[in-house]
């Protein structure tokens, strides 16, 4: 596929970030790279003339730039997302490495929309956030100093993006990635078995809302690893609806 298309497919995604300024220096460092499509979750302050400044030329970006209110809002119609973390989270993926884990998100961009999701600069992603990703990469640092600027992280992986798209192999031959029978379901057709699973369970009473242990987050990360097609999600979906048939619950949303 061409490289452009392929980075063009490529959503770069700031959760909850703080400074504007970083904003604008993670739109220039995507502009540079070839990516151009940025989505601000809760961002404290946008727009504003300081991301503007920062942007320098990158400009446009900010105006297309899409503002949403969550996360699963930002990966909506994508069908997979990676977490940049500077640490390995309990129950997140399991962290990769920046040059096998962009091949691997090449190979799902020749299908579908995809995202790379960083987290805000004085705290990270949240476990909440990690979780709604199905890959997670740290970038090697010195130990002793490992926390990269906002803009910095976001330039590193967009090379390495750029590099990949450009590198002539296709990507997913690369990867190994097997051809769907079905589409790829996107990030909100499995939310949506994931809230529907929540009501089933609720209702049998397999699930206590007041005590959710750590019931939820298994699922998600399931989920996560298993890649689900989109058959599958109507699959799984259909049997839940039929066991609400049969508790009197009749179909949920
Ligand atoms: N203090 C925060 C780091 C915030 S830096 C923490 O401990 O998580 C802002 C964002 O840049 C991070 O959420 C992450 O998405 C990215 N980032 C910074 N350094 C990184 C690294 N070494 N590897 C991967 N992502 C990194």
């Amino acid at each position: 596929m061409n490289p452009e298309v392929l980075l063009s497919r490529i959503r770069v995604v700031l959760c909850r970030p703080s400074h504007p300024g970083n904003i604008g220096a993670v739109a220039r460092a995507m502009k540079t790279m070839g990516l151009s499509n940025l989505y601000l979750v809760s961002p404290k302050q946008f727009p504003d003339p300081e991301a503007d400044t920062r942007a320098t030329g990158a400009v446009d970006l900010l105006q297309r730039a899409k503002v949403t209110n969550s996360l699963a809002d930002a990966l909506a119609g994508s069908t997979y997302a990676v977490a940049l973390s500077a640490r390995q989270r309990d129950l997140g993926p399991v962290i990769g490495q920046p040059r096998e884990t962009v091949a691997r998100l090449l190979a799902e961009a020749e299908f579908a929309e995809v995202a790379l999701v960083f987290g805000n600069e004085t705290v990270g992603l949240t476990n909440e956030e990690i979780l709604h990703c199905q890959a997670a990469v740290t970038i090697p640092t010195n130990p002793e100093f490992s926390s990269l600027n906002l803009g910095s992280a976001v330039q590193v992986l967009c090379h390495e993006c750029r590099m990949a798209a450009f590198s002539g192999k296709p990507p997913a031959a690369a990867q190994g990635v097997t051809p769907f029978i079905s589409p790829a379901a996107t990030q909100d057709e499995v939310e949506g078995l994931i809230g529907h699973m929540e009501s089933v369970m609720t209702e049998t009473g397999f699930f206590n809302p007041a005590q959710p242990g750590r019931l939820m987050p298994k699922l998600r990360r399931l989920f996560g690893r298993a890649r689900l097609e989109q058959d599958e999600v109507n699959i799984l979906r259909g049997i839940l609806a039929s066991t609400q048939v049969k508790t009197g619950h009749g179909r949920k949303g």
